[in-house]
Parts: structure tokens; C-alpha cells; sequence
């Protein structure tokens, strides 16, 4: 079948259940907090800080969901890209600890919020697996497993032949599963989050995109396009990688490439049960990452790097789909119905950041690639920070918005990293 193209919406576009009404802003008002950006971070702050009774505003340029959270491989997957003992030795044993807690109930977040609101999304929490794709990292996952069980994670350790059962293709040296991991319905959990968010009283708008934050003595003015201003004496800003300029200087903190996914149609039963039969999603060890998994409707869905730059057309996709079908030969001949990418933002230091340029605005960046889970805890967090003022609130540090040096050749650096790393991270070989 001819994939046409541009393909605008996503799969998940095209199957999640319907938005609620998030209708411009069309008056000023004056509110307790208001929130920028309508993506997990933000709209789970606002359903916390509506449970707390704080009253709250959210504004999103577009619908809510439309930035990273309507368009990631659903993949909810506990923890950073630091081993606990990592995060012990950065911020010594108890900050440490009391961040691995954190990271490590990322997933049960999610879950939990989709249960305790009875969010009409497609879930399922089969575990995720890791696969190790070289002989070093057969060390690195069996650790990194051990780290985890250590902390009374569900965790289970594949041999290559394990593997090759687990996925349906023989295709990884070794591997770990972290039993909390699952997957959702991406856009349908952010469409969740904003019926929960009303339910408890927020106020979400659509179409009102913020294009100034000042400062009037006590309070911020929140300023939108087309005219009309929160007034708020606290903001949260959690506009991810699709920020624009807002907050001086924050862009420049991050590089934001963009990730492709490609899916299948749905698959046949027999195809479909021979590709991860238990469910799990999964992705790999290599520097440029493979994620890959079946929705709700089995179709496959393979995810990884693309080119900085927006598509241009279908072949942008290619290298996905042929790993596809590598991995998968059985799918050969299956088309690709659906293409989409999104912007996926990585720190310096591989770790969300979080800033208050002024007292009582409070901003947060970063996902790496996580975020569905981690953004989730964050906005939690963020909005206790908003509604008590205490800083042991919040799972990381407040830090300084420091640009990153010389930000304005970033396209250059990642292309030339891209190109390094597909050199040394080694090709998929054909599946057996
Ligand atoms: C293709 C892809 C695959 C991914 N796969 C996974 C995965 O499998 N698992 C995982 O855990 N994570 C994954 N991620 C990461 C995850 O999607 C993000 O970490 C998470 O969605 C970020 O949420 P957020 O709220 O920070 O930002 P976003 O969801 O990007 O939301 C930010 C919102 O702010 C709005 N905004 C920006 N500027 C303004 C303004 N001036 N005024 C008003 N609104 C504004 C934008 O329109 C946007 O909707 C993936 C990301 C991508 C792109």
C-alpha cells in the first residue's frame, strides 16, 4: 500500500478516545497557579495541585497531548539512565536513595493514575526488557539487574537463547526484565490526565499559547496570543522539547532530536504471538537505541533515531522499518501505515532539570527519553513544591539555567555523534 505523506497524525492520533472540550482561554483571570505546557509534566501538576484545592490554570499552544506525550512509543519504564549505585555516588547515600525511590516508582504512578481515575487507555504491565547488544553490556545488564533486585525489583535475567524466546528473535547476547515497566496508549493516558485534571476542578485550555511570563510585584502576568492574562502567584513552565524561547536562555539547556517511530499494520494472530509473546515492550543497549513493541491492536511498532531535521518523506523512516523486518523477517511484505516523530529533550547530564529563575516560577526540562513515567512523578512533584513552598517536595535539586556551550551548533554535534555512534554501535544482523 503507498504510505502518502506528509503523514500529520500519529496511530495514536487516529485511535485514541476523544479530547474533552480544552476551549481558549478567553478572559483574564486571576488564579492561585498557573501552568505552562499541556504534556504529562504539566497536566499531572495540575491534577494534583486541583486535588490539593489549589486553584489552577493550564495553557497549552495546541490540545493538550500534542507535544511528546501524544506521540511516544508508550513504553513506561521505571528509572533514569543512571544505576542506583550511580546515583548514590553523585548524590551521596541518602539524597541518593531518596532519588532512587523516586525514579523507581515512576511506572507505579502511571498505573495507579490510570486505575484510580478509570482513564479509558489501553494499558498493559507486562514488564520491559533490556537487550544487551554487545559483549560489554552483557556485564552492564547483568549488574544493573542485580542493582535493582537488590532493591526487591521483579527482575528476570535472560541468556541469548532466553532473549531470542523473550523477543522472538535471536537477536540479543543477553538481557534484563524490569517487572514494574508496561506499556499505555500514549495520547490516550494524556487525554486521561486532562478529564481527571477537570474533574477535580482544573481549568485547561487549548489554543492559548503563553508569550510572556512578567513579574507585577507579587504576582506573575501570564500573557497568551490572543490577549487574555492569568494572573498567578505561581507559574510552572514544563513546555518539554517544544518550548520556544519563553523562559530566556532554557532552549540553549537542551538538545532536542527528534525520535521516529514506525508501526505495521495489525498483525495477523500467528505473526503477532511470534513477536514478544509476553508482552513486554523493549529496547536495547546501543547508543542510538531501538525501542520497539506491539500496541493493543498488534501492530508492531519499531522506534529510534531519525534525522534532526523534521521528515521529509517516507524514507526517513526507512532504516526503522528494514530493522523491522531484520529482527522480524516474518513481517516482510506487512505494510507501515503509520510514521511520526517527536522531539525528545536530553540535559547535559542526562538528568531532568529543574529551575526557578525567580522565586515562584518554577521550570522543568528534560525527559531523555523517559519521560512517561518520570514527567508524570515530576509534575506531581512540581505541584507540591508550587502549593507548600518546600523544596523536599521535589526529587532534584533547583539548579541555575546554564546554556550550553556554544548551543547554535548542536544540529552539527548530533549529526556528527549520530554518524559516530552508528559506526561503533554495530548493525542488527539477520534474525534466525
Ligand atoms: C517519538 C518519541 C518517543 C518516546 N518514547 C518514549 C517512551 O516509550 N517512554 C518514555 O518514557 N518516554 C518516551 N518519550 C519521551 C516522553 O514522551 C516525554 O518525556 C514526555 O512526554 C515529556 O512530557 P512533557 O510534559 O515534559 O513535554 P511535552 O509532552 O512535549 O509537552 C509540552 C507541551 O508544551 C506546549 N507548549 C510549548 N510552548 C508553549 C507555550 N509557549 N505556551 C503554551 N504551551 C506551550 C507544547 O505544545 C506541548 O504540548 C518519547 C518521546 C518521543 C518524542
Amino acid at each position: 500500500m503507498a504510505v502518502p505523506f506528509p503523514l500529520a497524525p500519529s496511530l495514536w492520533a487516529t485511535t485514541a478516545p476523544a479530547a474533552a472540550a480544552t476551549p481558549p482561554l478567553d478572559q483574564s483571570v486571576a488564579v492561585e497557579t498557573c501552568i505552562v505546557g499541556g504534556g504529562y509534566a504539566g497536566l499531572s501538576a495540575a491534577l494534583r495541585l486541583a486535588e490539593r484545592g489549589t486553584g489552577v490554570v493550564l495553557l497549552e499552544s495546541r490540545e493538550p497531548g500534542w507535544g511528546a506525550s501524544g506521540r511516544n512509543g508508550g513504553q513506561v519504564i521505571p528509572g533514569v539512565k543512571y544505576d542506583p549505585s550511580e546515583l548514590v555516588a553523585k548524590y551521596g547515600p541518602a539524597a541518593g536513595e531518596a532519588l532512587i525511590r523516586f525514579v523507581g516508582a515512576t511506572a507505579d504512578k502511571v498505573f495507579d493514575l490510570i486505575a484510580r481515575h478509570g482513564m479509558d487507555v489501553p494499558h498493559v504491565r507486562a514488564g520491559w526488557i533490556q537487550g544487551a547488544h554487545n559483549p560489554a553490556m552483557v556485564e552492564t545488564v547483568k549488574r544493573r539487574a542485580g542493582e535493582w533486585a537488590e532493591r526487591g525489583v521483579a527482575v528476570t535475567l535472560y541468556d541469548a537463547d532466553g532473549m531470542a524466546a523473550a523477543v522472538g528473535a535471536r537477536q540479543y547476547l543477553a538481557g534484563w526484565q524490569d517487572g514494574r515497566a508496561g506499556a499505555i496508549h500514549p495520547l490516550a493516558y494524556a487525554r486521561g490526565l486532562v478529564r481527571a485534571a477537570q474533574k477535580a476542578g482544573a481549568q485547561i485550555h487549548g489554543d492559548s499559547r503563553v508569550v510572556s511570563i512578567v513579574k507585577r510585584g507579587e504576582v506573575f502576568e501570564v500573557a497568551t496570543t490572543q490577549g487574555p492574562t492569568v494572573t498567578a502567584r505561581r507559574v510552572i513552565v514544563a513546555t518539554g522539547g517544544y518550548g520556544d524561547g519563553l523562559i530566556p536562555g532554557l532552549r540553549e539547556t537542551v538538545i532536542a532530536p527528534n525520535s521516529f517511530i514506525a508501526a505495521t499494520e495489525p498483525l495477523g494472530d500467528n505473526i503477532a504471538g511470534s513477536i514478544l509473546p509476553g508482552g513486554q515492550v523493549i529496547s536495547d543497549t546501543r547508543q542510538l537505541l531501538l525501542y520497539f513493541r506491539r500496541d493493543h491492536t498488534n501492530r508492531l511498532l519499531m522506534g529510534g533515531r531519525g534525522p534532526f531535521r523534521e521528515p521529509k518523506s517516507a524514507d526517513d523512516w526507512a532504516h526503522l522499518e528494514r530493522a523491522a523486518v531484520k529482527l522480524f523477517p516474518q513481517i516482510k511484505g506487512i505494510a507501515f501505515d503509520h510514521r511520526w516523530c517527536g522531539r525528545v529533550t536530553l540535559t547535559r547530564d542526562f538528568l531532568p532539570h529543574i529551575h526557578e529563575p525567580e522565586p515562584g516560577l518554577i521550570v522543568d526540562i528534560g525527559c531523555m527519553g523517559r519521560g512517561v513515567g518520570l514527567q508524570t512523578a515530576i509534575g506531581e512533584a512540581l505541584a507540591d513544591y508550587a502549593a507548600t513552598g518546600d523544596k523536599a517536595s521535589l526529587p532534584f535539586p533547583v539548579v541555575p539555567i546554564v546554556p550550553l556551550p556554544f548551543h547554535a551548533l548542536h544540529k552539527l554535534y548530533v549529526s556528527a555523534i549520530i554518524g559516530w555512534y552508528r559506526m561503533t554501535d554495530g548493525g542488527l544482523k539477520a534474525s534466525t
